[in-house]
């Protein structure tokens, strides 16, 4: 039966294929048909692991001791006992490699599977939550049949048709997602700037999150059209839907091939006013499309994700190679590096409790400073690295003068211990603040007269000034990058950097939607900074812009409080 499911598209595209639903993407296992005398043998394997599990559960019981987080910690034990010998987990998951001829590891996650969607149809929360109980006890039997306690397996690989079905994907899952094949993403969790949906969109294939129900009711191999540009998942279409989305597709096609043409072309309105459109990247392979859609810089290297998926940290010397081949591919064009914004949602232990409130936690520059000897390596990597181009350090998440004295404390001293070794460095590397906190905002002149440079971070700006988690996506739509009064903060923040000749990007999401390109020119802006897949496109809408006719709507707009005055206008502006 076909139907359509609605969420938030945050990469546009359609795509057409069929459905590989991930389970926790920490339990992402390779699918493998057995053949039919192996079957009992992938049975035994799959007892045994449980048998092992149960008696480390055992174990564990026996070694607590009294008291009351003793009692706790046991009723926990009891619980993982529990989720081990129902029925729907074990005995199902046997029956399941006997029915399918698959292989032990496979049959236990589809049965967790089932498990957790029939955790999620129960009304108390507490016991809804308990589907964590169930992912950490599959992960003890997962890590008992791979026989290596700490191992994550890695995706499988997937034909290139195959469309991704998650609960929810965190930004690393999605990170180790990049080399696999796939081509759309569909998470039931997830907000429209959440850093999962940023790296999704990096990967330049149609996405949608926030469609909440996508994992229980696509099934795996269903066919599936997304389109991501309006948030629409369409499971098993009929043959004539598929033709017009078969056809679209391929217009659009087209239109991507055309966009080519102007890649070469200099960012210019029609009255003459040149822009800066550099590019965001997450990792040192993706200069490769910066270069493709012509970016004149890097404006954000989103330099934490150099520190996921892994279990330890880069050294010095992996983060300078790392740093120096993205220069030296740029050719002297600027590369602007962002120290470890750490923290929130990008963790480097998953597991590792979390604060209550992370977004407003240890995060980004917070962390850095707390972490000296972390931040000390990565600064002079990054400052060895800026002997082989035009490398700038920017700050993330700065809300204080301390915070910009003491980073610069920590330059100095990088930069101390360089000269005592005599390792080249840019003596006059330039440093950057990201303006993404109000209170950054509202007292910008002491962050121009510290810093050379300011980007401003929307994403985290805005979630900031509304009070939104930008990964929630259960207020998710109150998410809104056109409220009035953050309309008003990013143009006052670019009008005065611009007053006093301060350099200013945008280095958030609303750079590369094309819908904010004239407002940002009409605020003033001239540096924009967004995914290199974007960058084409807001190419072609400077080309075509004209500043005399931007400016007096730009202003209207900036007067307006009212919602529906302020899409009026926008719609002309972009007209
Ligand atoms: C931002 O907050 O707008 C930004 C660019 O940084 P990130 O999305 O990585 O938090
Ligand atoms: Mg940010």
């Amino acid at each position: 039966m076909s139907f359509a499911l609605h969420g938030v598209g945050v990469s546009g595209g359609i795509a057409i294929g069929r459905a590989h639903l991930a389970s926790h993407a920490a339990l992402e296992v390779a699918h493998h048909v057995v053949p039919e005398n192996q079957v009992s043998n992938e049975i035994l394997r799959l007892d045994t692991a449980i048998t092992a599990v149960r008696e480390e559960l055992e174990t564990l019981h026996s070694c607590v001791v009294s008291g009351p987080a003793a009692a706790e910690y046991g009723a926990f034990l009891d619980l993982h006992q529990m989720i081990l010998d129902d029925p729907t987990l074990s005995a199902a998951a046997k029956t399941y490699i006997a029915q399918n001829q698959c292989n032990a590891e496979w049959a236990i996650t589809q049965q967790m599977d089932v498990l957790m969607a029939q955790f999620e149809e129960i009304e108390d929360s507490y016991l809804r939550e308990r589907k964590t109980d169930v992912i950490q006890v599959v992960e003890r039997v997962l890590k008992v049949l791979l026989g290596h306690p700490g191992y994550i397996p890695a995706p499988p690989k997937r034909d290139g048709d195959s469309i991704l079905v998650a609960h929810d994907l965190s930004p690393a899952d999605v990170i180790q997602y990049k080399q696999q094949s796939f081509n759309a993403f569909l998470t039931d969790l997830g907000g429209l700037t959440s850093h999962t949906a940023i790296v999704a969109r990096s990967l330049n294939i149609p996405s949608i999150v926030a469609l909440h129900h996508a994992r229980r009711l696509i099934r795996d191999n269903d066919i599936l059209i997304i389109d991501g540009s309006q948030g629409v998942a369409i499971v098993d279409p009929d043959e004539h839907v598929l033709s017009e989305y078969r056809l679209r597709h391929s217009q659009l096609e087209l239109e991507k091939q055309k966009l080519k043409r102007i890649k070469t072309t200099v960012a210019a309105t029609l009255d003459g006013t040149t822009v800066e459109l550099h590019a965001n990247i997450e990792l040192p392979p993706d200069v490769e499309q910066v270069k493709e859609n012509g970016a004149t810089g890097i404006g954000l290297f989103r330099s934490e994700f150099l520190f996921l998926n892994r279990d330890s940290l880069p050294d010095e010397d992996e983060q300078f190679e790392a740093y120096r081949n993205v220069a030296r591919k740029m050719r002297g064009l600027p590369v602007t590096i962002r120290t470890f914004d750490l923290g929130a949602d990008k963790n480097l232990d998953p597991t590792k409790r979390v604060a209550s409130n992370p977004a407003l936690g240890l995060r980004a520059i917070r962390l850095c400073l707390a972490e000296p000897q972390m931040f000390h390596t990565q600064l002079r990597a990054i400052l060895r690295a800026s002997h082989y181009g035009q490398i700038r350090i920017l700050v993330p998440m700065l809300s204080s003068v301390s915070e910009i004295t003491q980073t610069m404390h920590f330059i100095e001293n990088a930069k101390q211990s360089l000269r005592g070794e005599k390792i080249p460095f840019d003596e006059k590397i330039q440093i950057g603040g990201m303006i993404e906190i109000p209170a950054a905002a509202l007292c910008l002149d002491v962050f121009m007269r510290k810093l050379d440079f300011l980007s401003i971070g929307t994403n985290d700006l805005i979630q900031y000034t509304l009070a939104i988690d930008r990964a929630d996506d259960s207020v998710a739509y109150l998410y809104d990058s056109l409220h009035p009064a953050v309309l008003r903060l990013v143009a006052h923040i670019i009008r005065s950097a611009n007053r006093t000749g301060t350099p200013v990007a945008v280095c958030g999401e609303i750079a590369g939607d094309v819908i904010f390109t004239r407002l940002l020119l009409g605020f003033g802006l001239r540096l924009f900074s967004m995914h290199p897949a974007q960058l084409l496109t807001v190419k072609r809408e400077v080309l075509r812009s004209n500043m005399p006719n931007i400016i007096p709507l730009v202003q209207k707009i900036l007067k307006a409080d009212d919602p529906e005055k302020i899409h009026v206008l926008l719609a002309k502006l972009n007209s």
